[in-house]
């Protein structure tokens, strides 16, 4: 039974940690004084074993509500860092570092910006043909590649089969490469390069296009037999990713900015937390967009030319419908969340006292009244700025 005894001075000392630390020691003490009592009546009464072992239980669970009831465990408020105005751009700043320590300082980024490796990547170009189906483009023959070859100047063809790279002997020399591996080629890691007399299987071309004739620009290629073929500068392929998100970037400031509402002070507020949070899903997206293989033909596949785009629209615009919410319901004077909403008013009563909630600037500069939402929409909302007299009412 003395075990049973020091098991529940445990469970109450373990719902001591509960209680407020200002009141946690006198509570515990007072406690233990008398879950001894308890014992000691029940041992002399002669209780038996079972009728002890349960009061004493019951005894002990009831600590923890009353631990419990003393009070919240500190006075700190948790919801008050969340409306603080810095907390939207800490947290964009520590999601931005976040990413450049996984991503090895955003490193698909700097790649694509570079361009390829040791070259210089408006020189070379890869040959692509139209597959006729929704103006996706395919990698050439192996006779488009025969006829290609014969008005090239300088032409590398390539097969590639998964981590394998078939290379035709002019193939590093065009890239001014030297073989070896494992080679980075199109974001691609190739483990196995294998030399061929002649391209084979799926073809993608490489060419130097001729400077001062006729290929020397990006877009359509007349060939010899009477095909046309599309060009893709391999440089500006690859640098391609880094253009959709800082579009969507400056995009989206514009369409906030004509769309938040204009207070003078809020507005530089507004702008720089968006461009931040925009800016760290831009950089999330182009990181993932710059790891995209390049396919042999250099255009674009359902990923690249669709899913890619798609994402990024719903993104930015998901970011930036999240960010004015937010901005809606901030005080215009100190930036910081509004909080304890009040409903006021009643449907039956629309003419003189129409439903709408109010929230408070916690710092007393005012507070905002939202009418709530009746059949055929409801008016915007409108913030009542308090004067100086308020600030007493407020911590
Ligand atoms: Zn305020």
């Amino acid at each position: 039974m003395r075990m049973l005894l020091l098991a529940c001075q445990f469970a109450i000392r373990l719902a001591s940690l509960r209680a407020p630390r200002a009141l946690r020691r006198p509570w515990r003490e007072e406690w233990l004084t008398e879950v001894g009592y308890a014992y000691r009546d029940l041992m002399a009464r002669g209780e038996s074993r079972r009728t002890t072992a349960w009061d004493l239980a019951r005894f002990s669970v009831g600590a923890f509500p009353d631990a419990a009831d003393l009070g919240p465990l500190s006075d700190f408020d948790f919801r008050a860092p969340l409306a603080h105005p810095a907390f939207p751009v800490a947290a964009a700043l520590t999601l931005l570092a976040l990413l450049g320590a996984s991503t090895d300082g955003l490193r698909g980024c700097r790649n694509a910006w570079a361009g390829p490796a040791g070259e210089r990547g408006e020189e070379l170009a890869l040959v692509a043909r139209s597959s006729r189906v929704m103006g996706m483009e395919a990698t050439p023959s192996a006779n488009d590649y025969a006829a290609w070859k014969a008005v090239g100047a300088r032409i590398a063809g390539f097969a590639m089969e998964d981590a394998t790279l078939k290379v035709t002997p002019e193939f590093f020399g065009v890239l001014g490469a030297t073989p070896r591996t494992p080679f980075a080629f199109l974001g691609r890691t190739i483990k196995t390069v294998q030399t061929l007399e002649g391209p084979s299987g799926r073809v993608g071309v490489l060419i130097r296009p001729r400077t001062g004739g006729r290929w020397d620009r990006p877009g359509r290629l007349p060939t010899p037999n009477g095909s046309v073929a599309g060009l893709h500068f391999i440089g500006r392929r690859m640098r391609e990713p880094l253009i959709p998100p800082a579009a969507g970037l400056l995009l989206s400031l514009a369409a906030g900015l004509t769309l938040a509402p204009r207070r003078p002070r809020a507005v530089g507020y507004f702008l720089v937390k968006t461009a931040l949070i925009e800016g760290v899903f831009a950089a999330c997206w182009a990181e993932i967009a710059c790891r995209v293989p390049i396919p042999p033909s250099g255009g674009h596949t359902a990923m690249t030319g669709f899913l890619l785009p798609a994402a990024l629209s719903i993104g930015c615009g998901a970011v930036l419908w999240m960010s004015l919410r937010d901005h809606e319901r901030r005080c215009p004077v100190c930036w910081r969340r509004l909080a304890k909403p009040v409903r006021i008013g009643s449907h039956a009563s629309t003419m003189f006292e129409s439903p709408r909630e109010e929230i408070l600037c916690l710092k007393g500069h005012g507070a905002l009244v939202i009418p709530e939402r009746i059949l055929g929409g409801a008016a915007p909302a409108d913030w009542i700025a308090f004067d100086e007299s308020w600030q007493d009412c407020f911590v």
